[in-house]
């Protein structure tokens, strides 16, 4: 049997962030559709039943969005129409994305309660300064307390920070990992800001009014936090991801090995794979309220993926991964030999020792990863 990691899109926040080009919507709490929107998570299920056959469940993650503003009750019984569509199965992992303006002792208690057993929690700063700056409705304090709550329940807590924003120093990034490091927890994620077309960050940066790090800046801020996060026995298992050994994200593991994965709800993306080596991504419906209307309806954007195109993703997202990727996986997914195909820039990057081949595994080595974006874009 496949594993399957499904993907559950939440799209609805409080308030959109100013940075923030993902698909979601402002909505007041007692205005999302919170059952209506399990019912469409279950309807779209059932309208996709034959796609799921031959798989078995791996992981389920509730992003967004903010799916910890979802009731607890209604994202209860989207759990269980996803689990009830697969063999029974302890080991799965299941995550919730969760922002400290949504997460408190008793709603921790009634995520564990629903089976959900890993929070990702969307730290993003521990300066009230930057949280502003960044638009967050949370402070520091409100932060610290949801960390207190998910660790207080949950063995299996991740944490989000955003580096390099608001001309960050090397000692203020290590004071909020420090503070982190405090809760213990088994994994963490570092971004940096990135800003995207769109958003009114975006805007701000073009009329020359957002402060942002410079290059140097950010590779200092990099190489720090690393430093300090592989002194305390973290593995920087992939290039934004840092996790105690046995703590990585099964989830999105799956995503950068090319596992299969099926994604529900409005804006969900997922992949699945066709025969001869194939595979379909497909885009739901992204505006909530026409998903929500027919959630078994035809997809938005439907892409057949030939096996090259499967093969150059492979090596875009392997090649994230301390471990790298395995030629031998590449080649029974896609039917194509890494080597065969990419053997000449595969070389050049060994030779500039940008990129290792040890057995059937090729990665690129994690103090050259500053420059992953080029080393890759070589290979193409
Ligand atoms: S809470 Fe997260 S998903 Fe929602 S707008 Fe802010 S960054 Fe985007």
């Amino acid at each position: 049997m496949m594993r399957l990691a499904v993907y559950v899109h939440f799209p609805y926040c409080e308030r959109r962030c100013p940075y923030c080009d993902f698909a979601t919507v402002a909505e007041e709490r007692d205005r999302i559709p919170h059952e209506r929107y399990a019912s469409a998570i279950a309807e779209e299920l059932s309208a996709r039943a034959d796609e799921l056959r031959g798989f078995e469940l791996h992981s389920i993650f509730f992003g967004g969005g903010t799916p910890s503003l979802w009731a607890s009750e209604s994202m209860g019984r989207a759990i269980e129409a996803i689990r009830s569509r697969f063999e029974p199965s302890r080991s799965v992992e299941i995550t919730v994305e969760c922002n400290p303006s949504s997460l408190d002792r008793a709603k921790v208690c009634e995520l564990r309660s629903i089976g959900v057993n890993r929070l990702s929690i969307g730290v993003q700063s521990l300066d009230d300064e930057r949280l502003r700056f960044l638009g967050r409705l949370h402070d520091a304090q409100g932060a610290l307390r949801a960390l207190e709550a998910a660790r207080s329940e949950f063995e299996r807590v991740s944490a989000d920070l955003i580096f390099a924003a608001a001309n960050q120093s090397e000692e203020e990034l290590l004071r909020e990992l420090d503070a982190l490091l405090g809760f213990d927890l088994e994994h963490l994620s570092l971004y940096a800001l990135t800003i995207e077309e769109g958003t009114p960050f975006f805007e701000r940066l073009r009329r020359g009014k957002l402060p942002m790090a410079s290059d140097e800046r950010y590779a200092r801020l990099f190489l720090e936090a690393e430093a300090r996060l592989l002194r305390e026995g973290y593995r920087h298992y992939e290039v934004s991801n840092y996790a105690r050994p046995g703590g990585e994200s099964a989830h999105n593991l799956a995503y950068w090995q090319g596992e299969s994965y099926l994604g529900l709800g409005a804006a969900a993306v997922g992949c699945l794979p066709l025969p001869n080596h194939r595979a379909v991504r497909r885009k739901n419906r992204i505006a909530p309220n026409e998903y929500l209307d027919a959630p078994a309806a035809e997809a938005q954007e439907m892409e057949i993926l030939e096996p090259l195109d499967r093969l150059n993703e492979a090596l875009m997202l392997g090649l994230r991964l301390e471990d790298g990727l395995s030629l031998a996986q590449v080649k029974e997914r896609t039917g194509l030999d890494v080597l065969e195909e990419k053997g000449r820039a595969i070389q050049r990057g060994m030779e500039r020792a940008d990129l290792v081949l040890e057995g059937d595994r090729l990665r690129v080595p994690r103090d050259r990863w500053l420059r992953l974006d080029g080393i890759i874009v070589d290979l193409f």
